[in-house]
């Protein structure tokens, strides 16, 4: 499903370059529900986002669905990012657009006429429970309720893989069991490949069946937790 070979990332400095992550390769299978955890600054945003090619490698490919994403043209990366949604630990909501347009945002950018959006939109506020809250705006809802949206308007497009970026840090420790139990829920649903990126164990323990540990731009250890962390 998604297979990273030999992928690394440098930046550019006033010192040279920073090798934010090593030549690194990870498979992740379809329908896993897979974890990278470690410290901050470890590497482990600049790896998922090299998995949607939002952060290009400095080397290796990127293959998600069969296709090597460091090849695509600019039209067939977009066509390819349709299949992978993402979220994000501050949600990145647009706060001038309504619950129902946020989701929609997506389905509009890849050309779905409106009959179609908005029956796409229902389903997806009726997926994360907001049916409610189609017509707030972002500022009218708590953190957990933003996450939420974010999650529906990620799934709009029917991805097959789902990357999340510490999707619980912004939130408080009840409404990060319930917004982990909507990605299992997802995962478990429409078999939507799941990587999730936490500097926290507990989180990642909460639902992840293998896990990559990260240190310094390397990843250190894999760890196959199914059958001892991984709640049924
Ligand atoms: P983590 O997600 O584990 O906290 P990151 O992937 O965000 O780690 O960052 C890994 C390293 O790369 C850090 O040292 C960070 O400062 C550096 N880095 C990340 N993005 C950039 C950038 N755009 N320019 C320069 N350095 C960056
Ligand atoms: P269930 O068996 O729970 O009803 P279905 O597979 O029938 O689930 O799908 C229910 C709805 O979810 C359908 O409208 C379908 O379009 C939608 N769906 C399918 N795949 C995805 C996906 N990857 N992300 C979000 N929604 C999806």
């Amino acid at each position: 499903m998604i297979v990273l070979e030999q992928v690394s990332k440098s930046y550019r400095s006033k010192d040279g370059l920073i090798s934010a992550v090593a030549p690194t390769s990870l498979e992740v299978a379809e329908g896993e529900i897979f974890g990278i955890i470690g410290q901050s600054g470890a590497g482990k945003s600049t790896i998922l986002r090299m998995m949607n090619l939002l952060e290009a490698p400095t080397t290796g490919s990127v293959i998600v669905n069969g296709r090597d994403l460091t090849k695509c043209s600019p039209q067939e990366l977009r066509v390819a990012r349709r299949s992978i949604g993402m979220i994000f630990q501050h949600f990145y909501l647009l706060q001038n657009r309504t619950a129902a347009d946020n989701i929609a945002f997506p389905l509009e950018i890849s050309g779905v006429p409106k009959k179609n959006r908005e029956q796409r939109v229902k389903q997806c506020l009726e997926i994360v429970g907001l049916e409610d809250k189609a017509s707030a705006y972002p500022a009218q809802l708590s953190g957990g309720q933003k996450q939420r949206v974010a999650i529906a308007r990620a799934l709009a497009t029917e991805p097959k893989v789902l990357l999340c970026d510490e999707p619980t840090s912004a939130l408080d420790p009840q409404t990060t069991g319930v917004i982990l139990e909507f990605i299992r829920d997802i995962n478990k649903r429409f078999g939507v490949t799941i990587v999730l990126v936490s500097h926290d164990m507990e989180v990642v323990k909460h639902i992840c069946g293998r896990i990559a540990v990260m240190e310094h731009g390397s990843i250190v250890e894999t760890l196959d937790l199914s059958g001892t962390g991984q709640k049924p």
